[in-house]
């Protein structure tokens, strides 16, 4: 089968040689990523994962080699044998790893050809995505993504190791199960030998995890694939990648100790020593100085200015007095024109009663001394953007929403995130201005992360008027805040917790509850009655009654960090293969329809629309 290689073994990797193998023979084995047809000499530059090396075929050393050479095209597989040699000066090539030597071949074996591929992986213009993904085998040939997989190869080990040290171990969970209760939709699979029966592709192994506990397993991981058909954003993908653990008998912190210990392990493995322990913040505070659950702590938090603003200064401006009113400052940005400030408007979303104040020279101008303490209280220096978002005053505006949350508290939430997510957009349009977000190779500014704790236990879900859990329905309440189950569900507060990297979530989690008699009550305060929930999930609550140690855990999405460590905008640079927004696979062209023998034998008729 294999005759063509005759007794040629592959000696040396392409990217591998350097200077100090001038002599050697090597046998080199990759694709031709270029050839350069200089008459006597041809040059080709032999490619594999680790690298290119250039080879010499010289014609009047060896004419035959030259005509075989002469034959060679863009992404033929071949074999070279020859001598390494040193470059002479002035061909030194200072920008690949072995641009000081050459290879003077001896012999080429074309061990495959090649149709003229519909892109180059050498190219440096890329491609349109739809291509890339379609010839994604090619795609993948790129350097950048060669080092990306690698990258989360690398990454993936460091977190086994550093997890299994820890005396985690690594189980699997089923992929064909039931409903998980993460609340996104299901991808559902068919059962042929029980017609109108689905199985569920798990949006997490949330539900097995917490019975590996209840079967004795102590510490449990998983680097798991997870499904959720969800409407695709920038950053999500159908089919992901979590790393899962759960353990028994932990304290929240322990939990946070073993994940700054495997993120300070990924990390090192892509080059950067992270600091640990992480700052920590309660959902709360995130709200207040944030306007957000996933702070960018890489710019300054917002600064509360409503003790400024005199019973006049709010008439006249308009402002709610039972709101907050805060200052964004956005560093470095100089003075804005009037059509900077024109700009800034459409990137304030106004909803839920709040308004934005863009011309603080106008503020400043009218009302100078409120407008000196802001400047102080905010820390601004003089060539920083500051804009105000407050309530806005007109009558009637802050009508209770569902009657349920006290109100304030709603609208109070309404104005910072408004300012929150202004300060993000405000952020990333002025990024040339203020340089937080470019890398200083310091990894103590370039990964802020953080612990976000305390969130909310519920939330209100307009639509549907009725709580619903903020994180799942197996998270566990505050002891403290247990006698607020019924008379305030809004004010319970979960023992659920983000991490947080450069304002982007990387993972969540929380302390479970381990007793059927508060997961009843957690079901009841969610609308859930006994008959329901034990439809949903009877065996897990049956589960619990036989012995459940006190349990929890988190998962972290394995693609998203690989993508912050690679640099890249999209989870799909670090997937091999990944679908489109909408959750198609170019290269296999899935989904597709299927035979109608096939639906028959699973009892489906498919409606024609
Ligand atoms: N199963 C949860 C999720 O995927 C994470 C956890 O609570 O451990 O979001």
């Amino acid at each position: 089968m294999l005759d063509f290689l005759g007794d040629l073994r592959r000696t040396h990797m392409c990217g591998a040689l350097r200077a100090s193998d001038a002599g050697k023979t090597a046998v080199l084995m990759g694709w031709v990523n270029r050839r350069r047809d200089l008459g006597n000499l041809i040059f080709i530059d032999v490619r594999d994962r680790s690298g290119i090396t250039q080879i010499v075929c010289d014609k009047e050393r060896n004419p035959a080699l030259h005509t075989k050479a002469e034959e060679l095209r863009n992404e033929y597989v071949i074999a070279v044998t020859g001598t390494v040699k040193l470059r002479d000066g002035n061909t030194i090539n200072k920008n690949i790893p072995t641009g000081e030597i050459e290879m003077i071949a001896d012999e080429v074996r074309i061990l495959n050809e090649s149709k003229q591929p519909p892109f180059l992986p050498g190219d440096t213009v890329l491609p349109n995505e739809e291509l890339r993904l379609q010839y994604r085998y090619i795609d993948l040939r790129r350097d950048a993504m060669q080092r990306n997989i690698e990258l989360r190869h690398r990454v993936a080990i460091a977190i086994r190791d550093y997890l299994s040290s820890l005396g985690f171990f690594e189980i699997e969970t089923p992929f064909m199960t039931r409903s998980t209760p993460e609340g996104a939709r299901d991808y559902l699979v068919p059962s042929r030998v029980q017609p109108g029966s689905f199985y569920a592709l798990p949006q997490s192994p949330q539900l097995f995890k917490q019975i590996l506990m209840i079967s004795g397993f102590d510490k449990y991981f998983q680097i798991v694939r997870c499904f959720r058909d969800e409407d695709l954003r920038a950053d999500r993908q159908p089919e992901f990648t979590q790393i899962d653990l759960e353990m028994s008998y932990p304290q929240p912190e322990r939990v946070w100790e073993v994940v700054e210990g495997f993120l300070t392990a990924a990390f090192k493995a892509a080059g950067h020593a992270i600091k640990t322990p992480f700052p920590r913040m309660s959902y709360d505070e995130a709200i207040r100085l944030y306007g957000s659950d996933k702070p960018d702590m890489r710019l300054p938090g917002m600064t509360d200015v409503r003790e400024f603003f005199g019973q006049e200064n709010l008439s006249t401006l308009s402002i709610s007095p039972a709101l907050p009113v805060v200052a964004i400052r956005i560093p470095k940005v100089g003075e804005l024109s009037r059509k900077e400030r024109d700009d800034i408007k459409p990137l304030f979303n106004a909803r839920g009663g709040a308004k934005l104040f863009e011309d603080f020279k106008r503020l400043e101008k009218s009302f100078p001394e409120t407008a000196a303490k802001i400047r102080e209280k905010s820390q601004a220096e003089p060539d920083d953007l500051i804009v105000i978002v407050a309530g806005d005053g007109k009558p009637g505006e802050h009508k209770s929403e569902g009657g349920v949350k006290p109100e304030v508290k709603q609208h109070d939430h309404a104005v910072y995130t408004a300012a929150g997510l202004l300060r993000v957009a405000l952020a990333q349009k002025y990024a040339a201005q203020h340089g937080a977000f470019s890398k200083t190779g310091d990894p103590a500014k370039d990964y802020r992360f953080l612990w976000v704790t305390d969130f909310p236990m519920f939330e209100y879900d307009d639509e549907g008027k009725r709580w619903a859990a903020a994180h799942h329905p197996f998270t566990s309440p505050h002891e403290k805040d247990m006698d607020k189950l019924e008379s305030d569900p809004g004010a319970v507060r979960a023992l659920a917790y983000d991490v947080v990297l450069n304002g982007t979530e990387l993972g969540s989690g929380s302390i479970r509850i381990h007793r059927q008699d508060i997961q009843r009550k957690i079901f009841s305060a969610l609308g859930m009655n006994e008959d329901e929930a034990r439809a949903r999930f009877g065996f897990f609550l049956e589960a619990l009654e036989y012995g459940t140690p006190p349990h929890g855990g988190i998962a972290l999405g394995l693609d998203r960090i690989v993508m912050i460590l690679a640099g890249a905008d999209s989870l799909r640079e670090v997937i091999p293969f990944p679908k489109t927004a909408r959750a198609v696979d170019l290269m296999v062209d899935a989904p597709t329809p299927v035979s109608e023998s096939q639906l028959r034998d699973l009892g489906i008729q498919v409606k024609k629309s």
